[in-house]
């Protein structure tokens, strides 16, 4: 499958920002801007008090409204979490699972973001499945080595036919929110990486279908280079996200 056949998505993390009113203009502004722009999948994941309110300011157009994370179980006591089912009910399609900042700051592991995978895809939902080296393992030389194992691990025991639902973001944990960018060639290199496991996991043909994002301080002036990359599906976009003329020069970069 040629790169041209991949769906592209340009999905926008907004984190820990945004009160519901605020969400609502900045997902509205963003619809706005992204009208038309139907080269891409345009998503915006929110924080989940704002599901309801950007939801409402993005009707009818083409951004879709994701989520930052979801729990594994279906329901119990979990305090704080929050269960695909719910997100589901909400209209939720997309789900960021994995994140850096989850992994760093709240003890996910690649067993906690398997299971959240695949209780997210049991539900219905589709995953943005995140991974990455930190600085340390890049500068030791292992970051193949811990790429292939994330993706391994945080794949694991899922179904050939659930991995359309599947969307990978490589993400170097030294690039996120640094201002510090992959080069394209880097990114390529890893996003070419990735493919090769899923491959190795799943064949060529599930492999070559999937969409890998790239992710870590992507932006309208470097966004155009790394999407022109052949195994680069993509972005998981976050700070400039938040600016609703930046993200939409992102979309814009990946019309071509
Ligand atoms: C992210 O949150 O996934 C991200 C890539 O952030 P930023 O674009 O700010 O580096």
């Amino acid at each position: 499958m040629k790169k041209e056949s991949r769906k592209v998505i340009i999905a926008g993390n907004w984190k820990m920002n945004m009160t519901p009113k605020a969400a609502a203009e900045t997902a509205a502004k963003t619809a706005e801007l992204t009208a038309g722009k139907n080269g891409c999948e345009v998503v915006l994941c929110v924080p989940f008090v704002d599901i309801a309110a950007a939801m409402e300011a993005t009707k009818g157009t083409n951004v879709k409204i994701g989520a930052q994370n979801v729990h594994f179980e279906k329901k119990g006591a979990f305090t704080g979490e929050i269960a695909a089912d719910m997100l589901v009910e909400c209209g939720v399609e997309y789900v960021i699972v994995g994140h850096s900042e989850r992994r760093q700051y709240f003890g996910e592991t690649d067993t906690t973001v398997n299971l959240r995978t695949k209780a997210a895809l049991d539900a219905g939902m589709k995953v943005i499945l995140c991974l990455g080296e930190v600085l340390a393992e890049r500068q030791a030389g292992i970051t193949e080595e811990i790429v292939a194992m994330q993706t391994k691990l945080d794949l694991a025991g899922i179904p050939a036919d659930q991995i359309a639902n599947v969307i990978i973001a490589y993400e170097p944990v030294w690039a996120i929110g640094t201002g510090l960018t992959a080069t394209p060639e880097q990114a390529e290199e890893v996003c070419a990486l990735i493919r090769a496991t899923v491959a190795k996991l799943y064949g060529d043909a599930v492999a070559e279908a999937m969409t890998i994002q790239y992710g870590g301080s992507m932006n309208d002036g470097n966004a155009a280079e790394l999407l022109s990359k052949v195994n680069v599906d993509g972005g998981l976009i976050g700070g400039a996200s938040l600016v609703p003329e930046k993200f939409a020069k992102i979309v814009d970069a990946a019309q071509a």
